[in-house]
């Protein structure tokens, strides 16, 4: 006869079964996810609303897994911060983009800087300032050329240590954005303490200006706040045409979105960069 107690898996029903596998295997792919080249970047452009010039470029990291195909960054960077993976691959991303920086500036191709996503638990590493600075050394690309872009929930946890931190990477003359603007608890009032010299309005408000008057106004608030304090502005996830017209009258410096274009790989950024828009 059969033994029973071998099934008590059977407590979990298919759904929930499927669901912890998945994430039992992205936790495992990732390990050997940059030994085995799997990881590479696309890049998003920034647009200056007046001119059409490329002002920068975000780097957003791909995940092509051979067990799982593309695995989206929303997924796997958070499970990438919980098994602590996310420091190694948090300066790969920030040696490979260096690279590319020094590549394309080297080869005559103009935009500010390129910004950089930045983890709390990369930032929360106490040698994270000296791999920075290394490197930057190593890749002899300016400073001025590297943006970091961090959340503020990300850096709210430990403040005053963070705030030291972010002022480190001023020192070096490394610049800051602040990401995903609006969606944290924060109040406004750190703004000011903060060395930062971005703001990133948060998809979430953009989605709604055409439809929305509160979520309109909320955007045309937080341009005002960044003119005023002598902040750039960037209004994320622009899809249509119609938001890029209201976010130019509110004076928005940059339009980030699929409007202009989605992430892409570095030999299409040439191309970009070469026509801007
Ligand atoms: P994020 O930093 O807020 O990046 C913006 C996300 O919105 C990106 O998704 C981008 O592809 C997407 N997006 C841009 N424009 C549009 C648009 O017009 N419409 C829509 N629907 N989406 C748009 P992605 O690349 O999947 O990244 C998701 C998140 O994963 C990022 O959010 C960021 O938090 C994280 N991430 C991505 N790359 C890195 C990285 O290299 N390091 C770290 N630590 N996190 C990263
Ligand atoms: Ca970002
Ligand atoms: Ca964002
Ligand atoms: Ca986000």
């Amino acid at each position: 006869a059969k033994r029973k107690g071998r099934n008590t898996y059977c407590f979990f029903n298919d759904e929930m079964g499927s669901a912890v596998s998945r994430r039992l295997r992205i936790e495992n792919g990732l390990r050997y996810a940059l030994k085995n080249n799997e990881l590479y970047l696309c890049y998003q452009p920034q647009v200056e609303s007046k001119t059409g010039r490329i002002k920068g470029l975000e780097a957003l990291i791909r995940w092509k897994s051979p067990e799982l195909g593309m695995v989206p960054a929303g997924e796997f960077i958070p499970i990438a911060e919980e098994t602590g993976i996310i420091v190694e691959i948090g300066k790969w991303v920030l040696e490979n983009v260096c690279k590319q920086n020094k590549i394309w500036l080297t080869n005559g191709y103009n935009f500010d800087s390129i910004s950089i996503n930045i983890s709390s638990i990369q930032l929360k590493q106490a040698d994270f300032l000296d791999t920075v600075r290394e490197i930057l050394d190593t890749s002899g690309v300016e400073p001025q050329k590297i943006e970091i872009e961090i959340t503020e929930t990300a850096f709210m946890e430990s403040l005053e240590e963070n705030i030291n931190k972010l002022k480190g990477l001023k020192d070096m003359g490394v610049k800051i954005s602040l990401d995903d603007f609006g969606t944290g608890y924060s109040s406004l009032n750190y703004l000011r303490r903060l060395p930062i010299s971005t703001l990133k309005i948060d998809k979430s408000f953009i989605d709604n200006i055409c439809d929305s008057s509160s979520d309109r106004d909320i955007t045309y608030g937080i341009i005002q706040l960044a003119n005023k304090i002598n902040l750039n502005v960037v209004a994320e996830g622009v899809e249509g045409k119609e938001q890029v017209d209201i976010l130019k009258n509110m004076n928005c410096d940059i339009i980030q979105g699929y409007y202009f274009s989605k992430p892409i790989g570095s030999n299409e950024v040439e191309e970009v960069l070469k026509r801007g828009y």
